[in-house]
């Protein structure tokens, strides 16, 4: 390749050597192991392979310059061979009446079937050379195109490397895993993927070389977390003390589910190893998470150590003052709130208790992060919806003391297995996959907006029980005066349907003030009101338990994890709860799934899933967090059974007592150093 057309290769495709070329890997095939007939022949958009004659040439005059037509013909039928350019030099390389094989696509024109351009070959040729069964397409751009660099001329130079190169790529993984998990070998694999010489073969590449991408992150992340708890010491919990245990025994409120229990013992563990707790507590919404975070400060209590749990919003950290304080006080543990909100005088003493540490639970807002708030020694960190928090934030508090805490990261908002095993890879990972027995499941339901009537005539119902409804709209940056158009029209409807004094109705939006904002929700909260009509910023929060019903207003123009956290605000109180998705007729295809989704489950994980599916990982984790992000041919929504053994097979080799020395794992160890050293490529690996 001339110097020109190779920096545009390098440019274009970041393709240098060799070794970019060979690990520049197709992303489809065309299948050349089939041959059809001319009667078979169908106007559709694949390639299709024919064996025959050329039988004879004409030239059509046209517009500008001519075309060369050719009669082509096997033993079942004749169509014709097009050339719009180069026609003279066409009609004189090539013979009549010897067999070809030709390839391209075929159009229905003037009553007959033809292939325009089609790529020829002598049948004689064919059998002779270089077989190519799955024909590679390898991405392009549009310079590349343009500069000559064809498909075809990328498979020449594939094929031209690997008549060098074949049999000497050198293998990554041992003997061993390789027989374990059934793979084939890198030289097969690599051949194959450029070259399948059979659709089966092509699978088994596929897999070997997505197995390798991801067994490689995988052993990288569960070194990193290994090292990690070396380099990160922490305080030894190892005492079960008095606090926990009596609490356990006597004041806990219910008993705890399986998964709840499950968790606790993972904390456990963690906290006794000498090494920084890292964790992330998963559980969907009312799957009892406060639970588990007040007995783990308990336990932080029982060795003498102060706790601190954060959340992001000042009416979440009153809920779960709340909470917390109604499961410690009846054994006489002190809690205090701290958030923007306190008074100086109450916020001085606050100080001083923590400072001294005679306070040993403080709940409260980013407050906590302030300078001026002292740890005697803070042994513990709770932090709820990990997604409010930056890491730089956590780590503010970390300096304060000598040790870290251990930081237990709480989050309702449920990340796939595959997804978080990938982006918090380095992370410990907890799931409360059960929720609570005797749970009601919400009944989901989507109502068009002709319905509206029907939809009233069931919010009136429910009240008339004693019920409470929300009622909330969207609120979408890009359209904000509509969108406060359609809450206030939607208000001025509803009031007139639910009119004074029988009924009474709170707004809340993003344009009151904050202390309306509250007040109009307190009165909710209290039961004063009986229909809350808000945008989305009771989105994260309250916790009103005789609210049974809630109505999302253009449902379609939420996402999955948005619609499916408004329908945790309902379904917390004994009662039956419902939530009516109500939307217009016209809906694109995604957003059909996406309610469909919601009425079909309540499962938060199985929601991530679909979610995950219809939007990719790159646009879920919001930035490009991690390598998982840009993988070059496995895919963590697709291969997600990949991945598992990936990482089980990773965590193998580094936690078995020979993982190192074993010599048949040298081989790994020592591309893992390569890939390390060679840290460009996998520097966006978090
Ligand atoms: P979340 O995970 O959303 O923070 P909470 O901790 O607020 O959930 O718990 C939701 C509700 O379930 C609370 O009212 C809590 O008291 C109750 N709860 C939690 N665990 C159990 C359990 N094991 N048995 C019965 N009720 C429970
Ligand atoms: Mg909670």
């Amino acid at each position: 390749m001339g110097p020109a057309r190779a920096q545009i290769l390098g440019k274009e495709l970041g393709i240098y050597t060799y070794a970019d070329l060979a690990n520049f890997f197709p992303f489809r095939y065309i299948d050349r192991t089939k041959f059809y007939k001319i009667k078979e022949l169908q106007v559709s958009s694949a390639d299709v392979q024919i064996v025959g004659k050329l039988t004879g040439f004409k030239s059509v005059k046209q517009k500008r310059g001519s075309r060369l037509v050719a009669q082509f013909m096997d033993d079942s039928g004749q169509m014709e061979l097009v050339w719009f350019r180069a026609a003279k030099w066409i009609q004189d390389s090539l013979k009549l009446n010897v067999p070809y094989v030709i390839f391209g696509k075929v159009n229905f024109f003037n009553g007959a079937f033809t292939m325009p351009h089609p790529e020829m070959e002598l049948l004689s040729d064919y059998k002779k050379g270089f077989k190519i069964m799955m024909q590679p397409v390898y991405r392009s751009t549009e310079l590349l195109s343009n500069k000559g660099v064809s498909n075809r001329v990328m498979q020449k130079m594939q094929q031209q490397l690997f008549a060098e190169a074949q049999g000497k790529f050198s293998e990554t993984l041992s003997e061993k895993l390789i027989q374990e998990q059934g793979l084939i070998s890198k030289n097969e694999a690599m051949f194959n993927i450029h070259f399948p010489q059979s659709q089966e073969l092509l699978i088994k590449a596929r897999h070997r070389l997505k197995f390798e991408e991801l067994f490689f992150i995988q052993l990288q992340l569960v070194v990193k977390n290994l090292t990690n708890k070396a380099k990160n010491k922490g305080f030894v919990f190892d005492q079960i003390g008095q606090y926990f245990n009596d609490f356990y025994k006597d004041h806990l409120p219910f008993e705890l589910t399986n998964a709840q229990k499950k968790v606790l013992k993972e904390i456990r563990k963690d906290l006794n190893t000498g090494a920084q707790m890292n964790r992330l507590l998963q559980g969907d919404v009312g799957s009892g998470k406060t639970i588990v975070a007040v007995l783990t400060m308990l336990i932080a209590l029982d060795n003498n150590y102060q706790s601190a749990l954060i959340a992001p919003t000042e009416i979440l950290a009153n809920q779960h003052f709340n909470a917390v304080e109604e499961l410690l006080s009846p054994i006489g543990i002190k809690v205090r709130l701290l958030t923007g909100s306190s008074k100086t005088a109450q916020r001085r003493v606050i100080h001083e208790e923590l400072e001294n540490g005679s306070l040993h639970v403080i709940i409260g807002t980013h407050a906590l992060f302030e300078d001026k708030v002292q740890f005697k020694n803070l042994g513990l960190a709770i932090i709820d919806e990990q997604h409010r928090f930056g890491v730089a934030q956590r780590a503010k508090m970390w300096m304060k003391n000598t040790l870290p805490p251990h930081v237990l990261v709480m989050t309702a908002t449920p990340i796939p297995r595959t997804l978080a095993m990938s982006v918090y890879g380095d992370l410990d990972i907890s799931v409360i996959d059960e929720l609570p027995p005797g749970r009601k499941m919400i009944k989901t339901i989507h109502r068009y907006d002709s319905n509206r009537l029907a939809v009233f005539k069931f919010i009136k119902e429910e009240i008339v029980k004693g019920r409470q409804i929300y009622v909330v709209y969207p609120l979408i940056q890009e359209s904000e005066q509509l969108d406060y158009k359609d809450l206030m029209d939607g208000y001025e409807s509803i009031s007139r349907e639910f009119p004074l004094p029988d009924f009474r109705i709170s707004i809340v939006h993003g344009k009151m003030k904050s202390a309306d904002k509250d007040y109009e929700m307190q009165r909710f909260v209290k039961g004063e009101t009986q229909i809350m009509v808000a945008t989305t910023v009771i989105e994260v929060g309250v916790n009103v338990p005789n609210a049974s019903v809630m109505i999302i207003e253009s449902a379609e123009r939420f996402g999955l994890s948005q619609l499916h956290q408004l329908r945790g605000r309902v379904g917390r109180g004994a009662d039956q709860s419902y939530c009516i998705l109500m939307s217009g007729m016209k809906l694109t295809k995604e957003a059909k799934t996406r309610l469909q989704t919601m009425v079909e489950t309540n499962d938060g994980f199985k929601i991530a899933e679909v979610d995950l599916k219809l939007r990719g990982p790159g646009d879920l984790m919001g930035t490009q967090q991690s390598g998982v992000l840009d993988l070059k041919i496995a895919d963590i929504v697709q291969d997600s059974s990949v991945l598992f053994m990936a990482r089980k097979a990773a965590q193998q080799i580094v936690y078995s007592e020979l993982g190192h020395q074993d010599p048949d794992y040298k081989i790994i160890w020592s591309t893992f150093e390569k890939i390390m050293r060679n840290k460009s490529i996998w520097a966006n690996i978090s």
